[in-house]
């Protein structure tokens, strides 16, 4: 996966790449896909407002995201990550990078409207299924993180300031780890395809369901029991 970069950020770019070559090869293997035709800018603060993106303002610095602004679309990555981003430690920065080209490949192809938790859950799961694969240290990640910030996953309303954003992802990290723990990675190319192949907007009630099948057998009571995914905090 082609990675453009200033000059003066090489070292960022081939540790960037790193992560960007075992995420691509990974996902494609998961999901049983082609990988999509993307490209990669690791963008200098200086030039950050001059980063391709859908809307015309920049967007908040240190926020890795991905574009189809630009062809072929592009995964926009800053030289350091915000602060915003936690825990910190060595699996936070490849965690971030899988979780957008995950983003990319679900938009290879046309995906209808989502519930939030749904549309971040997908990238979240993807990614801590590439980290599995990758030996990331993601128990040590998954024990920093809080697991009651006040809301569910579910009961996540934005907009949100970014503690409260990065918490919600960060729940969400903790639901797909255990679905990976309790039904192996296969529920993931079961969901993307599902995703792809849905043509109306997916509510609540559907998206549990389809979450639900495509874990696979008692899929939808384990999900309907676990903590994170309940209408209010336990
Ligand atoms: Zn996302």
């Amino acid at each position: 996966m082609p990675v453009l970069y200033a000059p003066r950020l090489a070292g960022k770019a081939r540790e960037l790449s790193g992560y960007l070559t075992q995420g691509y090869r990974a996902l494609g293997r998961i999901l049983s896909v082609d990988p999509p035709g993307i490209i990669a800018y690791l963008v200098a603060d200086e030039d950050w407002s001059r980063a391709p993106r859908d809307n015309t303002r920049p967007y908040p610095p240190g926020l890795p995201y991905f574009t189809r602004s630009v062809e072929p679309p592009a995964l926009v990555l800053p030289e350091e990550l915000s602060t915003a981003f936690r825990p910190r430690t060595t699996a936070t920065l490849p965690l971030t990078v899988w979780h957008e080209l995950a983003h990319a490949f679900l938009l290879g192809r046309e995906v209808v409207r989502t519930p939030v938790w749904f549309r971040e859950f997908v990238p979240q799961a993807a990614s801590a299924a590439v980290g599995r694969r990758a030996g990331l240290p993601l128990d040590e990640y998954l024990s920093r993180i809080d697991r009651d910030p006040g809301f569910t996953v579910r009961g996540f309303r934005g907009p949100a300031g970014a503690g409260d954003q990065m918490s919600f992802q960060n729940l969400l990290l903790v639901l797909g780890a255990a679905a990976l723990d309790e039904f192996g990675e296969d529920f993931l190319r079961r969901i993307f395809h599902a995703l792809w192949e849905e043509d109306e907007i997916v509510d609540e009630e559907r998206a549990e369901e389809l979450l639900g099948e495509a874990l696979g057998q008692g899929g939808r009571e384990w999900l309907v029991s676990r903590p994170e995914f309940q209408e209010e905090p336990l």
